[in-house]
């Protein structure tokens, strides 16, 4: 792993690879500076993430200027989420360091929708029932963003 706070791209992470193409992902929404897409080990359907496209690893070294862009990301896409999955909730998480459970080391935020009753622990992840779920839900969620129906 490249040291931290550089601001570039690191060889072995799996989120810039997403970023770059290297490596699958459902993407939701991108911009300039922030990507979106279904996190692969949701702790429920929707599970989305939303990243800087830049390199930091901890929201230690994130630059703070670039949180407009991070909020704007996860206002937009979990309004999409929760339109998509029929959530009436929504948790916004973001974790640092292995012992609050970040897994890979690349500053991201988690948009979770959540429903009445649904007894959500955060481990272990729920998943889909089939790739293929999962690529139509990340279809609706974009839909949605693109046309504007998010309202929630
Ligand atoms: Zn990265």
């Amino acid at each position: 792993m490249i040291a931290s706070g550089g601001g570039k791209v690191a060889a072995d992470c799996i989120f810039c690879k997403i970023v770059s193409r290297e490596a699958p992902g459902e993407i939701l929404y991108e911009t300039d500076q922030v990507l979106a897409f279904l996190d692969i080990a949701p702790v429920s359907r929707g599970h989305a993430l939303v990243i800087p496209k830049v390199h930091y690893e901890t929201i230690f070294d994130f630059p703070a200027a670039l949180g407009e862009d991070i909020i704007t990301a996860m206002q937009l896409v979990g309004k999409a989420v929760m339109r998509a999955t029929g959530g009436t909730g929504l948790n916004v998480g973001q974790n640092n360091f292995r012992d609050a459970w970040q897994l890979v080391d690349h500053v991201h935020w988690h948009i979770i929708p959540r429903f009445a009753g649904d007894g959500l622990t955060l481990w272990p992840p729920q998943g889909y029932d089939s790739p293929e779920q999962m690529v139509l839900l990340g279809r609706n969620i974009r839909a949605r963003i693109t046309e504007g129906k998010t309202e929630v």
